[in-house]
């Protein structure tokens, strides 16, 4: 009896182990490709995904100067003048800004574009996932879009940050 007992036990376990070490389905890479509002391809994001979080790592030629909101918007969805992708990302239904609280899913430090208007940039999101299936992936029903909007974000004003215009736009895509 005790013997069976242990090896129940035991079995539970492997399987847990299993199911731990088993590789994300499907999406561990990501990309999207950032537009302006003509059309105009600006630069690229790449998002991987890894065991805290998924790392997107920007580049972006010829932003204007300054800093600019960067969000993850609930629809992959980019069409001018990108109201398409619809509100910030937020499976979670909280209120915007990683100052005022948790803040959106979506929600991102701003893009610091330097003079020449070329910019690279990692970025680790915790908040979401490339995992199918889970309430916080960003491949849902309707997809994910990235946003650059025209001004920085507040990172406090509900529901965008007062961030101003959207002024880029990637679907976010399989790889
Ligand atoms: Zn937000």
């Amino acid at each position: 009896m005790f013997a069976l007992k242990h090896l129940q036990t035991a079995g539970a376990a492997a399987l847990l182990v299993a199911a731990y070490c088993m590789p994300a389905a499907a999406a561990d890479l990501a990309t999207a490709q950032l537009k302006d509002r003509s059309g105009k391809a600006i630069g690229d994001v790449d998002l991987t995904q890894t065991p805290g979080g998924v790392l997107l790592r920007v580049s972006v030629k010829g932003l204007a100067p300054g800093e600019h909101a960067f969000h993850i918007h609930a629809v992959g969805k980019c069409e001018a003048p990108f109201d398409s992708a619809g509100g910030h990302f937020n499976p979670g239904s909280h209120k915007h800004g990683i100052v005022a609280g948790p803040g959106h899913a979506g929600d991102m430090p701003n893009l610091h574009v330097p003079q020449s208007g070329d910019l690279m940039v990692e970025v680790l999101n915790t908040a979401i996932t490339l995992e199918k299936g889970k309430p916080n992936s960003v491949f849902d029903a309707d997809g994910s879009a990235l946003v650059i909007h025209a001004k920085a974000d507040d990172y406090r004003s509900d529901p965008a940050g007062n961030a101003g215009d959207r002024i880029a736009c990637g679907v976010v895509q399989e790889k």
